[in-house]
């Protein structure tokens, strides 16, 4: 009796089974394999070092003038702001993040919604820099992304449902979230947002399976790290580069999220501005503010960290992502286009300056790089101390770049087939000036006032391919408006972009010829995909203008203001199947 009733619940849960196609989880290996497999994107950056390479080439330079809308969805509502997310694709379903810390499940190949999760958002959240997130993360079952208030939600793919949910931080203290989350060896990787605020940035990780904390390590210098709930170490040397108590409230948050290069184990964080702007309050290099910080996954650990901007008082952060490749002969190398306007080639695994060199055409506050890749600063350029003037303000001056940057948010690309990174750059200054402050909780803590101009009338923005050996631009697409959304390329010779103008348009790899341009109905200040599905490859791209640019932008926000919002995704295909 007890054998017949084991062996039909066995036959029931085979037929269940049977009924019911496994559906493939997104495994460690899965991400780390992310950037070869064409099927699908389970990682910011298209593979964690942050390549947006993809090997496809079905769409190339020869048929992308047949390229052509397939869907479009509308994130809906009244919530239409900047749309920076960069979808992920796994088993058919896309899962895109909008404004206002909503996520979306839509069905790849048709847009229909599968589901959607809106955030229970409380009053006075504090992103400094618009409403906006840059995408999540997949794991196991799991879809993962960070909020405004801080919080870091765990959705199952299928459902929508909320499987865990834990707090990053404080948000009346000044923290959000706005990164894509990573994942390194099943651990859940994230920053903290809010630089303007004096929080205090780090990274932490997760066990992406529960949220369950693991490691936390502090990016300003003198905090002390953790793991599995014990010490583990202070951050450099308490006040070794930070005067008095400066440092507990030093900002450099890591407000960008982080690539991992699995062969180094090395996961790479940028690092904002350290706080407060005001640079005559804190004498010293500031570490770890303006910084690539290398952080061994296994330990929590800062391995190395390279500086680019030391004492800053431009509000260079230096969160941009550091996208790790491997020469011909084998070496790992790490490149970064920072805000600052230099463009830095580091060791992947010593954190050795290689060479670095501006990727704008003008930078007024550094005459260059020493051989270590430190700024030879122009002392005239730095914004008068008010303490030495009539104690309000300091003395103005007209620096290069503004403080929106070179390079912003907007991830770049590289091919292994070129060996250029494109970047999304812009050209243009600020004035700027310090004033006293101090450090009140959930107060801006900027100590500076500041309003952006441009320099040059016929544009701001310019998609640059840059040549990471001789230090070259190739070539150059320039745009009116500044680029604010991200870059792919393919192995189909072509290269991505979106501009605040609404274009979606594609270039050749090599020569930047401009061969595809799709009007999207608001700004593009996302990062476009690709991959393929049942035979045919697919583009896609949100749109929806908005970010830091309309709400601080100075001069240049009122030259842009006819741009008008939105909340969209678009997804593209070749209408003749590639023949
Ligand atoms: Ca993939
Ligand atoms: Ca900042």
């Amino acid at each position: 009796m007890k054998r017949i009733l084991i062996s039909a619940l066995l036959g029931g849960a085979m037929l269940s089974l049977a009924g019911t196609p496994a559906v493939a989880k997104v495994t460690d290996k899965d991400i780390e394999n992310d950037a070869a497999t064409t099927g699908d994107v389970v990682s910011w950056g298209l593979g964690t070092r942050g390549q947006r390479y993809s090997p496809l080439a079905k769409i190339n330079t020869k048929n992308v003038g047949d390229l052509v809308p397939v869907w479009s969805f509308s994130f809906g509502g009244e919530k239409q702001r900047g749309q920076e997310s960069q979808p992920v694709v796994h088993n058919g379903k896309m899962f895109v993040t909008g404004s206002y810390s909503r996520i979306f499940a839509l069905d790849a190949k048709t847009g229909k919604k599968l589901w959607q999760y809106e955030h229970r958002l409380p009053e006075g959240i504090m992103p400094c820099c618009d409403v906006v997130n840059r995408g999540a993360a997949l794991y196991d079952n799991l879809v993962i992304f960070g909020t405004l208030d801080a919080q870091l939600v765990a959705l199952d793919q299928d459902t929508g449902k909320v499987v865990w949910k834990e707090k990053l931080d404080d948000y009346a203290a000044g923290y959000s979230y706005t990164a894509a989350p990573i994942i390194a060896k099943g651990l859940v990787l994230t920053g903290v947002s809010g630089g303007e605020f004096g929080i205090v940035g780090r990274v932490d990780a997760r066990d992406a399976k529960t949220g369950k904390l693991v490691w936390s390590r502090p990016t300003v210098e003198g905090h002390m790290g953790t793991k599995d709930g014990k010490d583990n170490g202070i951050s450099g040397t308490t006040n070794a580069s930070w005067p008095g108590d400066l440092w507990k409230t030093g900002g450099s948050a890591t407000w960008l999220g982080g690539t991992y290069d699995p062969e180094t184990g090395l996961a790479y964080f940028g690092t904002g501005n350290p706080a407060p702007w005001n640079s005559h309050l804190r004498p010293g290099d500031n570490l770890f503010s303006c910084s690539t910080v290398a952080i061994d996954v296994a330990t929590g650990k800062i391995v190395w960290h390279f500086q680019g901007t030391p004492n800053d008082g431009w509000d260079f952060d230096g969160v941009n992502e550091f996208v790790t490749y491997k020469t011909k002969d084998g070496k790992v190398l790490g490149g970064k286009a920072d805000r600052n306007g230099f463009f830095y080639v580091l060791d992947a695994k010593s954190g050795k300056f290689q060479r670095g060199f501006p990727f704008v055409r003008k930078i007024t506050w550094a005459s260059g790089l020493d051989e270590n890749g430190r700024p030879k600063f122009d002392a005239g350029n730095r914004p008068g101390d008010p303490a030495k003037g009539d104690g309000k303000k300091g003395s103005s001056v007209f620096a290069v770049p503004s403080f929106l940057g070179g390079k912003n948010q907007m991830p770049m690309a590289y091919s292994p087939d070129t060996g250029y990174f494109y970047v999304p750059a812009n050209e243009w200054g600020m004035e700027i000036w310090n004033e006293p402050v101090s450090y009140k909780k959930g107060a801006a803590y900027l100590g500076a006032g500041f309003t952006i101009k441009t320099i040059d009338d016929s544009y701001i923005g310019a998609l640059r391919a840059v040549d990471p050996v001789s230090g070259k631009i190739v070539w150059e697409v320039k745009n009116n408006a500044p680029l604010w959304g991200g870059v792919l390329t393919t192995k189909g010779g072509l290269v991505f972009w979106g501009t605040p103008e609404g274009y979606l348009k594609a270039a050749d790899a090599k020569t930047g010829k401009e061969v595809w341009q799709f009007q999207t109905g608001s700004g593009v200040v996302a990062p476009p995909i690709t991959w393929d599905q049942d035979g045919e490859q697919y583009i896609a791209v949100a749109s929806g203008w908005g970010g830091a640019v309309p709400l601080w932008g100075g001069d240049v926000a009122k030259k842009v203001n006819y741009l008008n919002q939105g909340g969209s995704m678009w997804v593209f295909k070749l209408h003749k199947n590639g023949k």
